[in-house]
């Protein structure tokens, strides 16, 4: 449920009301948005009585919200989350970022690798130093060496790293070394305790869309995680699993204008994982940047057949500069498509 309120709420009348609100033990969601402000209702609704709430003086209207997803919800909040990465990198709305680096951490290559993406233009860095490999015989990551590494390119070229965490109990190390973004991957999409404590930060987190997740299981994974506090969620379509056998995923780019319309979460494509294959990144990171992501994430390796993870789907800091370029192009049209409008 939702309070919509009048446009001259004062700050007094908007605490009033929820404090009403909460004393019936409900948690509340207030946006203050340039035009209107909504205070979302979060809990046992029934206990609202929806007439008497809509007829408060500030109260414009009170609207019921049928999805289960409710702080994710753009009912929620209709304008879009703009979301602070640390070192003045923020995304969402018409902030576009790009994150891009090396599959795995894998030793000093990572700091050459760091020092190209951000020249060709991305504003991100990723590399993961725990890594969800299928097989247990295939290399793990380097754990917390790997994160100093990325701590130290991080402080080198004043960027915000992006580093996957696989496990609840390393939420303290992460914290300690102040990683800027937690990326919860693919797999751990639905790692319910995962997402929970990494909700009890207040450090953004990228989170991908499960392998054969739906639009409402991300979203829903999403509230996990802005249930417990923390609203600094960044959405990834990164392909889901299909019957197609000739790309490594099939990148759902429906997703986006989806996930647009759904909520107000920034919403980031990852062709690299969407695709598998080097050849197709740049044409479908084109199109992720088209159909309105808020960003991209983009795996770059100096030498992809020696890459000790995901060398098939690499592009080399020259063919990441190409392909920055035509991003470039293509945020051009876009953005002066949507001031005209
Ligand atoms: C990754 O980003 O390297 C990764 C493992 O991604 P995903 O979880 O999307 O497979
Ligand atoms: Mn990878």
């Amino acid at each position: 449920m939702i309070a919509i309120l009048k446009q001259s709420a004062s700050d007094e009348a908007v605490g009033h009301i929820v404090s009403w609100i909460e004393k019936k033990g409900l948690k509340t969601d207030v946006s203050r948005g340039e035009n209107e402000t909504i205070i979302g209702l979060v809990g046992d609704t029934t206990k609202i009585d929806p007439f008497l709430l809509e007829s408060m003086d500030v109260v414009e209207r009170v609207q019921r919200v049928s999805e289960p997803f409710k702080r994710a919800n753009r009912k929620f909040h209709p304008e879009d989350s703009v979301i602070d990465c640390g070192h003045g990198v923020k995304i969402g709305g018409d902030q576009f970022q790009v994150i891009a680096g090396p599959c795995s951490v894998e030793g000093e290559n990572l700091i050459r690798i760091a020092r190209r993406v951000k020249a060709a233009g991305a504003t991100m860095l990723r590399g993961g130093a725990y890594k969800p490999r299928t097989s247990p015989y295939a290399y793990q990551g380097m754990g917390p060496a790997g994160l100093d590494l990325l701590c130290k390119a991080s402080a080198e070229l004043d960027m915000p790293i992006v580093t996957e965490i696989m496990d609840p109990r390393d939420v303290q190390v992460f914290l300690d070394k102040k990683i800027d973004v937690m990326q919860i991957g693919a797999r751990n999409a639905q790692n319910f305790p995962l997402l929970k404590e990494v909700g009890k930060t207040k450090t953004p987190v990228l989170l991908k869309r499960g392998m054969s997740g739906t639009v409402d299981e991300l979203l829903m994974a999403a509230e996990y995680i802005m249930s417990e506090g923390n609203d600094n969620v960044i959405l990834c379509e990164r392909g889901i699993r299909t019957f197609e056998t000739r790309t490594r995923n099939t990148f759902d780019l429906n997703a986006v204008p989806v996930l647009h319309h759904l909520s107000h979460l920034p919403v980031v494509a990852d062709p690299s994982h969407a695709t598998g294959y080097t050849r197709y990144v740049e044409p479908m990171a084109l199109a992720a940047t088209a159909c309105g992501a808020n960003g991209l994430e983009i795996e770059v390796h100096d030498d992809p057949s020696h890459a000790w993870s995901d060398g098939a789907q690499a592009l080399t800091p020259d063919q990441f500069d190409d392909t920055m370029r035509r991003i470039r192009a293509i945020r051009e049209v876009v953005c002066q498509e949507t001031v005209q409008e």
